[in-house]
């Protein structure tokens, strides 16, 4: 019934949608954009209404009854106290004291609240999602394939040698390395894909609708940029360059769980080093 969310479209949502609350809890304020965003939204206008309000998700003919009533609500407490309490006011009474669908509400602007959550999913270091961000953007791409089919990719890179980096340059020159190289993955990623700090100097990419041979041409893409790139004070390193080893992973055909397709790709990139770093292992070459 009452799920949690905890994901960028969250922070999407709370932004367009503290913009939806406030037209489509208004009396007689024109209305004039919600038909049109009703009509967009269709199965989910409700339910992602309610979401922005409270953070509660629930289906969307539970969130329209629960919409109607705080309408009502509102209008009964307008009356009461003489004006206008607005629909948050009112929703909140509604989901605290008279449903008990929420215990310790805290009240934030909706601003706030966005950083808040930013800050949650994202590294602050390179600005990439988080790998919390990542393993949940597998789970929902899992979850995508089962339901209505189709694949995705998963790449995950390491930098090679970097420890060698760190210790003829110093840990700042390292970290200047890092944000280069989220950089040179958010080139390559539309928008939708997640580009993610996996750990230290490990990078994950989820590539939706990829299947194994678009993957791995993007990886190889990748790779080449690396070995390309101008890094600074590269030439400690025992090729002269900063390079990367990557592995790829595709849903269904490694697997259809999250855990599965992380241990596959992680494989891969392991053995990617084994075979001497600067490459990528895919299942298909
Ligand atoms: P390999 O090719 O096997 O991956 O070798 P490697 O040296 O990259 O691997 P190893 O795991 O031995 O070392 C990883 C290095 O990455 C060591 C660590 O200092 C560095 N590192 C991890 N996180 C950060 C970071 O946030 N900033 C900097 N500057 N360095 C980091
Ligand atoms: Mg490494
Ligand atoms: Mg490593």
């Amino acid at each position: 019934m009452v799920q949690k969310m905890k994901d960028k479209e969250v922070r999407d949502l709370e932004i367009l949608g503290h913009r939806i609350v406030e037209e489509a809890g208004e009396d007689t304020a024109k209305k004039r954009r919600l038909p049109q965003i009703k009509n967009e939204k269709k199965e989910v206008f409700y339910s992602d209404l309610l979401y922005a309000l409270m953070n509660l998700r629930f289906c969307e003919g539970e969130a329209k009854a629960h919409w109607d009533e705080i309408l009502k609500h509102k209008w009964e407490m307008s009356e009461k106290l003489g004006r206008n309490v607005g629909v948050r006011v009112a929703a909140l009474d509604y989901f605290k004291n008279i449903k008990g669908l929420i215990k310790s509400p805290k009240i934030v602007e909706v601003s706030e609240f966005a950083a808040t959550s930013w800050r949650a999913m994202t590294d602050s270091l390179t600005e990439l999602y988080n790998h919390r961000y990542f393993q949940n953007a597998v789970n929902r791409r899992v979850s995508s394939v089962r339901q209505d089919g189709g694949c995705f990719s998963i790449l995950l890179f390491d930098i090679d040698f970097f420890k060698v980096y760190n210790d003829a340059n110093g840990h700042i020159a390292g970290d200047v390395v890092l944000v280069e190289a989220a950089r040179i993955l958010k080139e390559h990623v539309r928008e939708g894909d997640v580009a993610a700090r996996y750990g230290g100097e490990e990078f994950g990419i989820v590539i939706g609708g990829a299947g194994k041979r678009e993957a791995s041409e993007i990886a190889e893409r990748i790779r080449v940029r690396f070995r390309k790139f101008d890094f600074a004070n590269e030439e400690v390193m025992p090729s002269g360059e900063v390079t990367i080893s990557g592995g790829v992973a595709t849903c269904p055909e490694d697997g259809k769980m999250r855990k599965k397709l992380v241990s596959v790709v992680d494989d891969r990139l392991y053995e990617a080093k084994r075979k001497g770093r600067d490459r990528i292992c895919t299942s298909v070459y």
